[in-house]
Order: C-alpha cells, then structure tokens, then sequence
C-alpha cells in the first residue's frame, strides 16, 4: 500500500506520483518539454522575471513560482547568475546589496561628534605622555 496520491501542479487533477512528482501523466510530456525550453531560455537570459516567463510560455506566474522553489525551473542572480529559488538574488548578493546601501547612508552623514571625540584622546594622549616624561 505504498501508492502515492499527487495533486498535478499544472491541472490540479489527483494521480499516482509514483513515476512523476508534479504532473501527471496527461500534462507530463507537455510539461517536461515546456521546463527545458523555459531552462535554456532563463539560461540565455538571466535577467529574465517570472512575469516575462510566464507570459512568453503561457504559464500561470503562481506555477512559476512553485517549480522555481523546487529547482525545476532554473532562474539565475541578477548579480552572479547562481540558481536561486525565490526572488532575484542569491542570499550572497543580497547581503552584499544591503551593506552596499547602508555604506552610502554612513557616508552620507556628518560625524562632528567622532571628530571632537578624537581630538580630545589626541590631546589627553599628549598629555599623558608628557607628565610621563
Ligand atoms: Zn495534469
Ligand atoms: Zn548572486
């Protein structure tokens, strides 16, 4: 009794997943054929959306989604062009993108305060070295 019960990603209909995970057999071959060309697509195109994939194949941006979050459909980073399974950067450059943003604020802003702070251990520095003469 080890029959699995699928619910096809593409039309909802229940099946045996035991030979395909997502479709079922009615949507499989169709399916499998979509995802290769939607994968050499994103590959030549990695600054492609999900928007303009489903548009340009003729899939519900939520289907999408769901096989880009298990690594059926590959989009790449905008950044690095790493697989990623959500959003449009990999965790790496969003890091990278978030410290990039938050130098240009830093900079951005005045540091009277540091600047007189440094002064004052500059000139106690002085004159501790000097009662230590
Ligand atoms: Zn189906
Ligand atoms: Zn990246």
């Amino acid at each position: 009794m080890d029959k699995k019960i699928g619910v096809c990603y593409k039309c909802r209909n229940m099946y045996n997943n035991a030979i395909n995970e997502f479709f079922c057999p009615n949507c499989e071959p169709e399916m499998t054929e979509k995802i290769e060309a939607i994968n050499k697509y994103t590959e030549a195109h990695t600054d492609v959306t999900i928007e303009e994939i489903a548009q340009e194949f003729e899939m519900e941006q939520e289907l999408v989604k769901k096989l880009q979050s298990k690594r059926i459909i590959k989009i790449h980073c905008k950044m690095c062009g790493e697989i990623i399974q959500a959003g449009v950067l990999c965790d790496k450059c969003k890091a990278k993108a978030i410290v990039k943003l938050s130098s240009i604020k830093y900079e951005k802003q005045p540091l009277p305060e540091v600047k007189a702070k440094m002064h004052f251990v500059n000139s106690d520095k002085k004159h501790g070295r000097l009662s230590g003469e």
